[in-house]
């Protein structure tokens, strides 16, 4: 069985790897090629945007792909629309593969909104000196704002940036003691992420609710009506291995 594993997550790194070596199934993973060092999974592995929707659906037919799982990101809203259009022409079957959301727990002080812009303004009153954990896209968003961001990404942000600003590039996981030491050290007041969920950038949530640190949290994209859904790779595997 000829699978498309739409990735750029470690729970696509975790099912090509746990796939790849499986008799009757042919795994290939694929990356949009935005970070310049990606970690690669294991396997045949195929970099790079294919072009839209209409791009896509040639790609899958040429190949000969009989299922697709899209482990891509919560955030990555435009690959996962173009997944479910083509996977529908092509009646293909689709599983999307999303790690749970974060939740907010006793102590914490969260502020849930619903895109990047109403982030930016919320943070009038909480605070000038702001983490802004949002990855390298959309930080223009909170170009207009006053106050100083200490803004953390893989690779540097794209365009309009804040007035006041220091640019940290770090890849996760991260520590909650390193978490903690670095809000302290910057005086930060809030911190603003997307609900990206996950354990490899969880620790700057308990960091800040050890500080009592309001958080700007961001809520995900919806899916695409009807989507059939999984949370772990586990129960992605099986959904395949159901398939095979
Ligand atoms: P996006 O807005 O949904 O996608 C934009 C375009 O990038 C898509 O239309 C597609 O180009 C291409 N693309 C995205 N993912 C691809 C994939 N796995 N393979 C081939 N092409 C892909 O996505 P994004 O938010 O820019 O994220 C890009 C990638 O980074 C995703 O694979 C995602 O899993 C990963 N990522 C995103 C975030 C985040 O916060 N958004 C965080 C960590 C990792 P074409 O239209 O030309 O096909």
């Amino acid at each position: 069985m000829k699978t498309l594993v739409l990735g750029g997550t470690r729970e696509a790194r975790e099912f090509a790897a746990i796939a790849s070596g499986e008799r009757g199934f042919e795994i290939v993973s694929s990356l949009a090629g935005r970070v310049r060092e990606p970690v690669l999974p294991e396997g045949e592995v195929r970099v790079g945007g294919f072009g839209g929707v209409d791009g896509l659906r040639e790609w899958l037919a040429d190949n000969g792909i009989e299922a697709v799982i899209d482990a891509t990101h919560p955030f990555a809203g435009g690959i996962t629309a173009h997944a479910a259009a083509a996977a529908a022409d092509l009646e293909l079957p689709l599983l999307h593969l999303r790690r749970p959301g974060w939740h907010e727990r006793a102590g914490d002080d969260w502020h849930r909104v619903a895109d990047l812009a109403t982030a930016a303004k919320s943070l009038a009153g909480l605070g000038d000196r702001t983490l802004l954990t949002i990855g390298r896209q959309g930080v223009a968003a909170f170009s207009a704002n006053p106050g100083w961001f200490l803004i953390r990404a893989i690779d540097p942000p794209e365009g309009a940036l804040p007035a006041a600003y220091e640019l940290l590039l770090a890849r996760g996981p991260f520590s909650v003691t390193d978490e903690t030491a670095l809000l302290t050290a910057h005086r930060i007041d809030v911190l603003v992420t997307k609900d990206s969920g996950g354990a490899l950038t969880e620790a700057k949530l308990h960091a800040a609710r050890a500080l009592h640190l309001p958080v700007v949290m961001i809520d995900r994209p919806p899916l695409p009506p009807g989507a059939r859904t999984v949370e772990t790779v586990a129960a992605a595997w099986d959904w395949l291995r159901a398939r095979g």
